[in-house]
């Protein structure tokens, strides 16, 4: 019971160890984004993939909006090269 529009299940991850996973195996959750994802613990949270404040890399870590749970993306260094390469579209031309 709760009025305020959360989920019961809000940030109830919040303080679990973090999960390993990969970027490319989550499910997108916005046409918007090649970054945001489905949170892989919860369903109906989204993880956004943050950036360095200062160097705006993109951060291994990230955790869901929703229910807290912190992730570490094992692929970031492909996220981080295919924003270099800024490949529009699906796929990795060799
Ligand atoms: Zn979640």
């Amino acid at each position: 019971m709760n009025d305020k529009g959360f989920p019961a299940l809000c940030s109830a991850n919040l303080h679990a160890d973090p999960i390993h996973v990969k970027h490319a195996d989550l499910t997108r959750s916005s046409d918007d984004s090649r970054y945001r994802s489905e949170c892989p613990v919860c369903g109906d949270g989204t993880l956004r993939v943050y950036r360095d404040p200062e160097t705006l890399e993109l951060l291994a870590l990230d955790r869901c909006i929703l229910c807290g749970q912190r992730v570490i993306y094992d692929d970031i260094e492909d996220l981080k090269r295919g924003e270099l390469g800024e490949t529009k579209g699906e796929g990795i031309k060799t």
